[in-house]
């Protein structure tokens, strides 16, 4: 019977979604999770209270606001975005990715985007039909301006992907080739800066200056993953171009309700944020002097870590026994050879991850 499905299958779904891969979620029961980017800390407590009574007032028998006027009023507010801009509303900003995707897709159309990068660019590519064209970053992970000026002038994608600063490498290029890029792809470029909260300079300011781009952000990295929201900000004319083919109730009422509620006890979400910033410096410090590892500068809060005696196998292994989960990257093979991530965790966490891999590597 299984063979017989598999067989229709095969007549009726794109051989290329056939050979996909669930993005695969390993389970961290009991385990510190360290392997999604999460922010480790917790609500304060003192807010919960306040939240829990916001929460009992929702109707969940309606449906959810389907602009999500209140929460973007707020969003607008909290991150001060120009008025001449638009925003629209994403289910994380995976939903996002594709809803663009979705919308300049095309025959034997382009999608190019720097390379190691964000996983979902390249199933996304997939699953909307585009040639994705992967771009490499140089040794110490830097764009060369001219080997993507030139990967542009050949491809003229349809779509431009920059993560800002970029996953898994954790630095940010330099801003000066991401506006070269901008100015050269005929297509639209997206600046995704899922990571804006850890980084020291975002590009918030040039949208609607610079040609053709449109932001992302995510509040997944700055405590809210659960909630699932994502924001794209643009001129009007692309963000309601896109808004078209969104489904129309994507964000649910508890989401709109908790975020709209964080939103105004930001100043606490902000202080995390500064932890989970200190945290990865002195953490990068306390790894660093450990022999046979190179541990990358970051502007996000992840450390990518390449291990250059012991296989990342094996340091994986050793830390899931002292219980700590990470990301290994072996598997996606060329420039992560050897590669590990880890999240910031909180200051207990990552003492527990430092001694682990001072045991492992030791
Ligand atoms: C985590 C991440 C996202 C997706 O975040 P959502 O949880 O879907 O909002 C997007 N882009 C990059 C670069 C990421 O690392």
């Amino acid at each position: 019977m299984n063979a017989e499905l598999d067989r229709w299958l095969n007549g009726h779904v794109r051989p290329e979604l056939r050979a996909l891969q669930a993005y695969p979620v390993p389970d961290a029961t009991g385990l510190i999770k360290l392997d999604a980017m999460e922010n480790p800390f917790a609500w304060p407590e003192e807010i919960l209270g306040d939240w829990l009574t916001r929460l009992r007032h929702v109707p969940l028998n309606r449906y959810p606001d389907p602009a999500a006027r209140q929460l973007s009023a707020r969003i607008r507010e909290s991150w001060q975005i120009d008025e001449r801009l638009d925003l629209l509303l994403g289910n994380g900003s995976d939903e996002l990715i594709q809803l663009i995707a979705m919308t300049f897709s095309g025959k034997s159309r382009t999608m190019l985007t720097p390379s190691p990068g964000f996983v979902m660019y390249a199933i996304t590519a997939t699953t909307c039909g585009y040639r994705f064209c992967p771009v490499p970053l140089a040794d110490d992970f830097s764009l060369d301006r001219d080997t993507i000026l030139a990967a542009i002038e050949q491809e003229q994608p349809a779509l431009v992907f920059i993560a800002y600063p970029n996953n898994p490498t954790g630095n940010c290029f330099d801003p000066a080739t991401i506006r070269a890029v901008a100015h050269a792809n005929p297509g639209l470029t997206v600046i995704d800066e899922a990571y804006a909260p850890f980084a020291d300079h975002s590009f918030l300011s040039e949208i609607g200056t610079l040609e053709r781009t449109i932001l992302i952000r995510t509040f997944s990295k700055m405590g809210f993953a659960g909630l699932r929201l994502g924001v794209m900000i643009g001129e009007p004319a692309i963000v309601n171009q896109v808004n078209r083919l969104r489904t129309p109730y994507n964000i649910n009422s508890l989401t709109q309700a908790s975020l709209e509620f964080a939103l105004t006890h930001r100043d606490r979400f902000d202080q995390q944020m500064f932890v989970i910033k200190q945290e990865r410096e002195a953490l990068r410090q306390r790894l660093r002097p450990l022999p046979g590892i190179v541990v990358y500068p970051s502007q996000a809060n992840f450390l990518l870590i390449r291990l250059l005696e012991k296989s990342a196998d094996d340091v994986c292994s050793a830390l899931k026994n002292s219980g700590i989960l990470i990301k290994n990257l072996h598997s996606q093979g060329g420039a992560l050879t050897q590669c590990v991530r880890a999240s910031i965790g909180t200051p207990q966490e990552n003492s527990a991850l430092a001694e682990a891999f001072e045991q492992a590597v030791g």
